[in-house]
């Protein structure tokens, strides 16, 4: 018999997987009658997407503290303001942003204009994860409207009140055409990538952003893939420790380290390690107090079994601060562990959680050499105030980002490329690099009258000519 709907466990909200094909259907439908493409219709829909935000913010964070136990601030901060601020900047450049641009044609094509036109794609797929439920869905959803697209929306199964906040906020509020939701976890994900879409943009891990990409190219499909990785932080003899340990702490303490640029493991030398740990435990109790279980500006980890995860990575190394987990509370006290050797299984898969490891190299260049022996991280983080350290991390290391003195707040600033680079991902978005995502730059190339070099090439070659060529 069918289980009771109320009775349901909450990981089971998902779509019909008949409805599936109807709906991505319906937006394909919408984007061809041509409703999305004036730019009045993007600009009301921006506005509708404020207005959401503005109106309902409380039940989006409701939402957020049942499904990661975040605080109202945090979530105002990371999932309602970083959202809000980007669609008020999306707002105000839409005409520059999607305006075609006149570019310079060379001499041998003769008298011509050519100009490079910025189209929508069609219909796309956004596919987000739980960590960021909320902000890591809308972000793209903002530039794939403001490019003229009608989209498929998939929230993440794992953060059930957002998504279940998500389906039914998002028709009251945008054109319910053009912007459908799909829920659902792998099934439905699965159904889902059968359809052919315009683009594909996925937030999440690795081996599932392998899965997306084997299905889009299917269909020749493009994809950005915005996946995650572990990123490294550098700590000099010569930066500010208390500057380092507070970022360091907001980094990776805030949403439980759960954070895809949240600095995964510390390198720094024997003699600065210890004193380092110490400055983390000193902030720490300053920012969650002796008790940060009962803290309210303390988050939970989204599942039992990734709690499971972080605890098995607990004997990684010696803990000077927390070390303690409660699977069924789902609850990872903030660790620093020192003693973490290169081989260890905390330091072979991203953390994801409220553990930080800290090894000891000789110097920046050892650092260097260990970042350059693994995969390509989505962030670096060096807190140095020499030159000569930027120049080096600068020119011998990649990644998809590189931020010095601070963390994380790269993703604030949406005049910066937000993407990954090898194992990290491919594509990047944010501000203007967010419409070029969703957008194809078709050449418009249109001869005018006068200087046409290709007639000489039409005419027959004489003899006097050929001695030229
Ligand atoms: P997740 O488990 O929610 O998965 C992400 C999405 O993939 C979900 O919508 C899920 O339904 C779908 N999915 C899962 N299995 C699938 C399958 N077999 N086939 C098709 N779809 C499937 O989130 P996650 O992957 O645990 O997220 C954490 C990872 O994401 C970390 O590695 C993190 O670093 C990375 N991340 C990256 C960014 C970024 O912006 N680069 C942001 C957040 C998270």
């Amino acid at each position: 018999t069918e289980p009771d709907a109320c009775h349901l466990p909450e990981h089971q909200v998902s779509t019909p997987l008949s409805a599936i094909d109807a709906r991505v259907a319906e937006a394909q439908r919408t984007f061809q009658t041509g409703r999305t493409k004036p730019l009045a219709w993007r600009r009301d829909q921006l506005k509708a997407l404020l207005r959401l935000l503005e109106e309902c913010a409380g039940e989006v964070h409701t939402a957020m503290d049942a499904d990661l136990g975040k605080n109202d601030v945090e979530s105002h901060l990371t999932e309602v303001l970083a959202v809000k601020s980007e669609i008020k900047d999306t707002i105000k450049h839409l005409e520059r942003w999607t305006r075609g641009q006149r570019v310079s044609v060379p001499f041998l094509v003769g008298t011509a204009r050519a100009d490079v036109q910025r189209q929508p794609l069609g219909t796309v797929l956004i596919i987000g994860p739980w960590n960021y439920p909320f902000h890591l869905l809308l972000m793209p959803l903002i530039g794939a409207l403001a490019a003229g697209n009608s989209v498929v929306l998939k929230p993440s199964e794992l953060a059930p009140a957002v998504s279940r906040t998500v389906a039914r906020l998002i028709p009251e509020y945008l054109d319910p055409e053009a912007v459908q939701v799909i829920e659902g976890g792998v099934e439905e994900t699965t159904r889902l990538l059968e359809h052919r879409f315009d683009h594909i943009f996925y937030t999440g891990n690795g081996t599932v952003g392998s899965i997306v990409m084997t299905a889009a190219a299917k269909h020749l499909t493009p994809v950005t893939l915005e996946l995650g990785g572990k990123s490294p932080v550098w700590v000099d003899p010569s930066a500010d420790l208390t500057q380092a340990a507070e970022s360091l702490v907001w980094g990776k303490f805030s949403n439980s380290g759960q954070t895809c640029v949240a600095p995964d493991y510390v390198l720094t030398t024997p003699d600065l390690a210890e004193p380092l740990a110490a400055e983390i435990a000193r902030v720490t109790t300053r920012a969650f107090g002796t008790s940060p279980r009962t803290a309210t500006n303390y988050g939970r980890i989204i599942s039992e079994r990734h709690t499971e995860r972080l605890a098995g990575l607990l004997g990684s190394g010696v803990p000077v601060m927390g070390g303690t987990a409660d699977i069924p509370a789902r609850y990872v006290a903030p660790t620093v562990l020192l003693d973490v050797a290169p081989d260890s299984a905390i330091m072979q898969e991203e953390i994801f959680g409220p553990i930080l490891p800290i090894l000891t190299v000789a110097d920046h260049r050892e650092a260097i050499a260990f970042i350059n022996a693994r995969p390509k991280p989505l962030a670096l983080y060096a807190f140095t105030e020499h030159q000569e350290v930027r120049d080096d991390f600068l020119e011998q290391t990649s990644s998809g980002g590189i931020t010095f003195n601070t963390v994380m707040t790269q993703l604030a600033v949406s005049t910066l490329p937000f993407g990954g680079v090898g194992a990290s991902g491919m594509g990047r978005y944010h501000g203007e690099y967010s419409v070029e995502t969703f957008s194809h730059e078709r050449a418009v190339l249109r001869k005018l009258p006068g200087f046409d070099p290709t007639r000489l090439a039409k005419a027959p070659i004489s003899r006097g000519m050929r001695r030229f060529l």
